[in-house]
């Protein structure tokens, strides 16, 4: 089944579902993005500092698919903002991952400490005007950071690459994001296995449509319009996350799972104004 897609303010398109890569390599990472796309994936989301882009592009060309029917993006890290070491990092990520052109590059956080995401994010648009990145985008970012880069530079950001999970919904930030026409993409998708899927607003809906609780917080997310970056290594379970657009759940049910969402949601990496990738 072919996924849908969502449209980007570039024009440009991203599967509704996409295939996180975070900590797969080697070989066995490698045949587990083999395993993702045969199963149907058409996105794998990596970055500089999961070290596997090697492996992606190995992956990519192991499936035999066409280079244009599937997507690769990749970030990057804070250790480069400077504008051309970022444009340096976005050529050095596009020959590991041995293409021409990457499909979505981001940057991976914001790192207001070092105040130089302004400069990475002027490296992308050089990027995307000289073919080199399609698609360009942010990760991590506040509602504060996007305005910043927006108004120094007069471009959007295609994407913001966020946390959101049930526990952490992001109810404050998805309809910034609307307004300024950016797509939300969901980091940790099923909160790394921290989510009370016995919960409730999740075992009703699954019961009811003859589903698993992962496919109802999966579904739950493709209705938010944002788009999932599951990651699993295990081939049955990859066949499970992306059979999640069969069923429809309703408006009660979206918002009982939002309702899960807490002040004090756990937030993995820690808040993007003070937390510091390199
Ligand atoms: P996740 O996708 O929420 O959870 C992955 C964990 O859930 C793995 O341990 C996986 O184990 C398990 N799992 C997957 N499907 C399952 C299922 N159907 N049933 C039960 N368990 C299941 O978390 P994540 O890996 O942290 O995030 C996903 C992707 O988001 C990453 O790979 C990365 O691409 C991206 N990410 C981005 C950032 C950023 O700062 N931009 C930060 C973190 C992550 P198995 O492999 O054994 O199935």
């Amino acid at each position: 089944m072919e996924l849908p897609t969502v449209s980007l303010n570039d024009g440009n398109t991203l599967p509704v579902i996409g295939f996180g890569t975070g900590s797969l390599r080697g070989d066995d990472g490698i045949a587990a993005m083999v395993s993702a796309l045969e199963t149907g994936y058409r996105l794998l989301d990596s970055a500089v500092n999961y070290q596997n882009e090697h492996e992606v592009g190995e992956a990519l060309r192991r499936s035999g698919l066409p280079r244009e029917q599937v997507q690769v993006t990749t970030k990057i890290p804070g250790r480069f903002h400077e504008e051309e070491l970022a444009l340096q990092s976005v050529r050095d990520s596009a020959e590991r991952l041995g293409l021409e052109q990457i499909d979505l590059v981001l940057i991976h956080w914001p790192n207001p400490s070092q105040g130089r995401y302004v400069e990475a994010w002027r490296a992308l648009v050089r990027a995307q005007r000289d073919g080199l990145v399609r698609s360009i985008g942010v990760s991590n970012f506040t509602e504060q950071h996007l305005r910043r880069v927006i108004d120094e530079t007069g471009v959007v950001p295609a994407v913001n690459q966020v946390e959101l999970h049930p526990l952490f919904p992001q109810q404050q930030l998805r309809p910034v994001h609307e307004e300024l026409g950016i797509v939300t993409e969901s980091w940790s998708p099923l909160g790394k296995g921290t989510v009370p899927l016995d919960s409730p607003a999740i075992t009703q809906p699954a019961e009811a449509h003859g589903v698993t609780p992962t496919q109802v917080v999966l579904r739950w997310h493709t209705q938010l319009g944002a788009v999932p970056l599951p990651k699993s290594a295990n081939p049955a379970r990859q066949r499970q996350n992306i059979d999640v657009l069969g069923f429809t759940l309703t408006d009660e049910q979206v918002a009982a799972i939002t309702a899960m969402g807490r002040s004090d949601g756990r937030r993995f990496d820690g808040d993007p104004d003070v937390h510091e990738e390199m």
